[in-house]
């Protein structure tokens, strides 16, 4: 390290240099050869530094500049200093870098990061066993090059990341992979891909068990059925106390059939992804046979059902799973309101999407069911909904169709006061020519 010199005290070395020289020259009486002297070696020496400074800087290996004398050494020093102080700071980032990607190893997921136009700029190990993406040999591949599921491309193009999409593992087909993408860094993506099998496995049989258990209790709660119409057909042979027990089973009869019918519906819906058969719906004439079949079941309660209807607007899709749904909003909707109550049904385009909506000014639901009321088997008041021979189904029912039809359900309610399910379609309406 050299001494630090002020500007000062090196102007005044060199004077007292140049001085010297005058001196000598004067004395030897060659004054101006002397001083030329003296600058031609000066000149000399700066040349020399800059030399090694420029073969430092072009050709050396080591990362410390030449030793060197005065200002020199001083520009050499702060060189150094400085080489030193960024050496240790991409040391540190090397490091982090390093703890990041170990991290990312670490993780049992398959881990991908991208670019905003979806370009592969790194990947983890477990991203080459699950989706047979390679680091470094597939940087700069877009990812919908080497992943060319629709489901996933449709995913990507979709642009909506909040849910995650399943997909068959492009390296074993017997593997099912949770694919989810998240913004990261700066517009930067991170695909994080997660091996799904065994709780895709157990979900499937779970829903084989469900369809199996309900399709094989349907024989026998026809043959019991049978016999119980059997007996009621000859009732009058039977006393007062076998007549209410044969009513009785009926009622419970019927109540099972029709949970057996719906948890072969929500089966059915929810064993496939995509709607295959999807078809024009003329919703018009099926909420009006809808409607007609609601006053049926509304014979008992008498409410006032009004209904708004635009006779123009139709949507593509499957008939039975759209009829089922609206028919579980309106059942509920009657079931749910004490007697004489009112329920407007409207059918409407509203901001451009196709809407059904059924409102009600029946019992309610209190703010903290809203969320759960889709689940499987919940019901808010379940003495209530045994009265009104409810499972807790319909609601599931009608969210697995509506995620078959790019539709949402929203459901506004206040205790005490009354309720409004609205079904949104999120795909363009049909137009019909009146
Ligand atoms: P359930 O067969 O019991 O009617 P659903 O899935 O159709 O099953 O509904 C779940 C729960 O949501 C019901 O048990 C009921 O408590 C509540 N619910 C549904 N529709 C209404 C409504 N229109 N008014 C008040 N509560 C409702």
């Amino acid at each position: 390290m050299h001494v630090q010199e002020s500007p000062y005290q090196i102007f005044f070395k060199l004077f007292i240099v140049f001085v010297i020289g005058f001196l000598l020259g004067y004395w030897l009486d060659y004054i101006w050869p002397i001083l030329f002297f003296i600058s031609l070696v000066f000149i000399g020496w700066h040349y020399k530094q800059l030399h090694s400074l420029a073969n430092w800087l072009w050709h050396s290996k080591t990362i410390s500049p030449p030793e060197s004398l005065g200002l020199w050494g001083r520009i050499f020093d702060g060189l150094n200093k400085k080489i030193r102080k960024l050496r240790k700071r991409q040391k540190k980032l090397t490091e982090q870098i390093r703890q990041y990607r170990d991290g990312a190893e670490a993780l049992p997921d398959g881990a991908v990061i991208l670019s905003s136009d979806l370009v592969i700029i790194w990947a983890n190990s477990k991203a080459l066993n699950l989706i047979g993406i390679r680091y470094p040999s597939d940087v700069g591949q877009r990812i919908d090059n080497l992943i060319r599921y629709p489901a996933f491309v449709d995913y990507l193009l979709k642009g909506d990341y909040q849910e995650p999409c399943t997909i068959p593992s492009t390296i074993d087909s017997n593997i099912q992979l949770e694919m989810r993408l998240m913004p990261y860094g700066s517009e930067q993506f991170l695909l994080l891909a997660r091996d799904i099998s065994q709780i895709y496995r157990m979900e499937t049989m779970r829903r084989d068990f469900v369809a199996n258990v309900s399709h094989e209790l349907k024989t026998p709660l026809t043959v019991v059925r049978g016999y119980i119409e059997m007996f009621e057909m000859s009732s009058d042979e039977l006393n007062s106390m076998w007549k209410k027990a044969f009513t009785t089973m009926e009622g419970q009869i019927t109540r099972m059939d029709n949970l057996v019918e719906q948890l072969l519906q929500l089966s059915h819906v929810e064993s496939t992804q995509q709607n295959s058969a999807l078809q024009t719906i003329m919703m018009p004439m099926l909420l009006a046979s809808l409607i007609d079949d609601a006053q049926w079941l509304n014979k008992n309660k008498q409410h006032h059902i009004t209904s708004h209807i635009d006779e123009t607007l139709a949507i593509l899709g499957n008939e039975s799973e759209i009829k089922s749904a609206c028919t579980n909003l309106i059942a509920n909707a009657i079931h749910y309101t004490p007697k004489a109550g009112k329920i407007a049904i409207t059918w409407q385009k509203i901001a451009g999407n196709a809407v059904f909506s059924v409102a009600d000014n029946g019992v309610g639901i209190k703010a903290e069911h809203l969320h759960r009321l889709t689940e499987r088997f919940y019901r808010v008041d379940t003495s209530r909904s045994r009265d009104t021979g409810g499972s807790g189904l319909g609601l599931a029912i009608v969210k697995h169709v509506l995620q078959r039809h790019n539709a949402t359900l929203d459901i506004s309610s206040e205790w005490g006061k009354g309720s409004t399910f609205t079904i949104t379609f999120k795909q363009p309406p049909i137009i019909l020519s009146e």
